[in-house]
């Protein structure tokens, strides 16, 4: 067995790479950086350190090479580069994992190969993932490279809930189907709820949402998915920041036919234009709550569709799992936004769930439950750490053998 503890995480967007070096013996971040703009005239790579400054560089970062050769740079000045023997291996956020991917896989070129078929159904993110693997490989080619999908803790969410009800072989001939996706998160949260309940995640029944900019809903039986809100790609389920969420495909012909709208233009109408942006200008849920209370009308029909489709979703998520024990809040709107959290729960005091207001309302970056003794069911706001998610899949995959 390698002494080597170290993981980095590679999160490579199409213009971006986001990276932490986590030490897996204590989880402590010796370093978190990002490198963004890549492409454009000029780059930027911020880093720091643990317990050190922020440091920052704006040059010219022209592909995702560049990327990593800056972001190599910076951790070797701070002594911990990429040529440590301390490093145990690489894990790599993959969006797409298709059917094939369960479980974080070692890259091989047989593996990559499989990424790149996933493409067309991932458009927007495998290829850069993809580069990501191809650069850290070629930076340490003899270091393990763990792609970990986002795709792989939904594989387990049953057939009659993963197919779309369309004839099943043009389904299968275009790998038509919901997969879902934040899944290292909401595998990451499940198994954290079920740390702060002092249970057993195979014991319990949580509903986990996800509500970040992109926003998804999970619901975990026994640790394991048993549904999620996201489909073929992240524009079903909840309504999002940018993103519609479920809606008639119908819209979409009538957009074309009668609207005269090219699919291009209606793929970024519902994926970048949509969601709380399209209902009221604006996709940042803290400014949508201030100019809520400010009393503005538009930004109330966006809080209420948001908070209205979350409940739907809770209320199907409940028949889903026949039981819940806890349902679980997370990403940035759901750690931060109190009110949020008490309107998407509120009422269902029959289905055995309750806010207390004064739990709700406490800030902190700690897992806490802010549901009253008396809730059967315990109401939760569980921070998400996908990097330490990613982190320890990849070390626990690399330790094995
Ligand atoms: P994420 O994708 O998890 O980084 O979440 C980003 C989103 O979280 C932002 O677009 C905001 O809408 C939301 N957010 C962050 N901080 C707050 C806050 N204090 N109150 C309400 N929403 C917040």
């Amino acid at each position: 067995m390698s002494e080597a503890t170290r993981i980095l995480v590679l999160n490579a967007g199409s213009s971006s790479v986001k990276y932490q070096l986590i030490d897996m013996v204590d989880g402590a971040r010796l370093a978190v950086g990002l490198v963004e703009r890549i492409g454009e005239r000029t780059g930027r790579l911020a880093h720091t350190p643990h317990g050190g400054e922020r440091r920052e560089r704006t040059e010219p970062v022209p592909d995702h090479a560049a990327a990593l050769r800056a972001m190599a740079e910076e951790l070797a000045a701070d002594g911990i580069g990429l040529d440590s023997p301390e490093l145990a291996a690489i894990g790599h956020r993959v969006v797409h994992g298709g059917k094939r991917f369960t479980a974080p896989t070692v890259v091989t070129d047989e593996v990559l190969t499989e990424i790149r078929r996933l493409v067309p159904v991932a458009p927007l993110h495998n290829p850069a993932n993809i580069t990501g693997i191809e650069v850290a490989r070629a930076l340490r080619p003899d270091l393990p490279q763990v792609a970990v999908f986002d795709t792989a803790f939904h594989t387990t969410v049953p057939e009659y809930a993963a197919r779309y009800a369309i004839d099943t072989a043009v389904a299968d001939e275009h790998r038509v189907r919901r997969y879902g996706f934040h899944g290292t998160s909401h595998q990451y949260v499940s198994r954290a709820t079920a740390r702060l309940l002092g249970r057993d995640p195979a014991e319990l029944n949580v509903i986990v949402l996800h509500l970040g900019n992109g926003a998804s809903a999970s619901a975990v039986a026994g640790g394991v998915c048993v549904e999620t809100s996201m489909g073929l790609t992240p524009l079903e389920g909840l309504v999002m920041g940018t993103r519609s969420g479920d809606l008639d495909p119908g819209v979409v012909f009538h957009l074309h036919r009668v609207g005269g709208l090219s699919i291009d233009e209606i793929d970024d109408l519902l994926n970048r234009r949509s969601g709380l942006l399209g209902l009221c200008g604006e996709n940042d849920m803290r400014e949508v709550l201030r100019r809520t209370e400010e009393g503005d009308p538009a930004a109330r029909l966006a809080f209420d569709a948001y908070v209205h489709r979350l409940r739907k979703y809770v209320g199907g998520y409940y028949a889903v799992l026949g039981r819940v024990d806890a349902i679980a809040f997370t990403a940035g709107v759901g750690e931060n936004a109190a009110p949020v959290r008490a309107a998407a729960c509120a009422g269902l005091a029959e289905l055995g769930i309750a806010v207390d207001p004064e739990l709700n309302s406490i800030r902190s970056g700690e897992p806490r439950v802010i549901s009253p003794e008396y809730s059967r069911v315990t109401v939760a706001v569980v921070p998400t750490d996908e990097e330490l998610e990613i982190a320890q899949q990849a070390y626990a995959l690399v330790h094995q053998g």
